[in-house]
């Protein structure tokens, strides 16, 4: 094994780790900020029981595993989303070394941190159809920063991303508002196009707001009609969003350039 290999196989299980330990943070993130209580206190405890969780019984997986997702105290199940949170930050966090990691190291650690965001939006904005100012600063403040380090773009990209996406979420916004007298869009989502914007890049836009979109259709059309719902029920567009920027960031410069191989 070459000294290369030995610091890469060293930064995958630090990823790895780390990349449990923030999704088990995150999962307090998602429960704690939406209904306005201290992220650091109390102690993480059972929701029905109370039991204040001991240091092993909050190892991410392995506590969930071992308990059965149940409580040790009241045996109420878990919500299995804990570790879903913890296993999928996890992935996200490899993944971002795995693309990132040999052609910029602070773009790899950049896209983690953006990964653990959108997580919080996608569960936050799902729950409480709301996506929270503090997310949309930090996607901007890693916009800043991507400016400069996206290996794919150039730093106008980004900001001409944040204007075009952004201004165009904003005239929908408006419009909608204007001719059917309601929010079609979130202010919120509006917010998010102009952070995204800034983050990805006007290129890697384009298939994020089709992924967006898309995915979006699909899944309302199945729940609406699972659901019998009646026309006027609202359902928060930002999980759709956060998926798309999530793919976008990964995989949006490999599926413009295949596209654009076509011609
Ligand atoms: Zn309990």
């Amino acid at each position: 094994m070459t000294i290369d290999q030995y610091i890469l196989t060293c930064v995958y299980v630090l990823a790895g780790v780390l990349g449990l330990c923030v999704g088990s943070f995150l999962n307090v993130v998602i429960y704690r900020l939406p209904n306005g209580m201290n992220l650091a206190k109390p102690d993480s405890h059972c929701t029905t029981c109370d039991y204040v969780l001991k240091w092993y019984d909050n190892i991410p997986v392995l506590s969930y595993i071992i308990l059965g997702g149940k409580c040790r105290s009241c045996k109420q199940p878990i919500s299995p989303r804990y570790m879903l949170v913890e296993i999928f930050n996890c992935l996200m966090w490899l993944l971002s070394v795995y693309m990132f990691w040999e052609t910029s190291i602070v773009y790899a650690v950049l896209s983690a941190i953006v990964s653990s965001i959108l997580v919080c939006i996608f569960f936050i904005d799902l729950e409480h159809m709301i996506i929270l100012d503090r997310f949309q600063i930090m996607l901007a403040v890693a916009g800043i920063v991507a400016m400069f380090f996206d290996p794919y773009t150039e730093w106008y990209d980004h900001i001409l991303g944040s204007i075009i996406f952004g201004g165009s979420f904003l005239i929908i916004y408006f419009l909608v508002l204007g001719i059917l007298k309601k929010e079609g869009l979130g202010f919120g989502d509006v917010k998010l196009a102009f952070a995204s914007g800034l983050f990805l890049g006007w290129q890697k836009m384009l298939p994020m707001i089709l992924i967006g979109t898309v995915s979006a259709s699909i899944v309302l059309m199945i729940v609406k009609a699972v659901r019998r719902d009646e026309a006027g029920h609202e359902y928060p567009f930002g999980p759709f969003l956060s998926v798309g920027i999530l793919v976008s960031m990964y995989v949006g410069a490999p599926i413009i350039d295949w596209y654009l191989s076509l011609f």
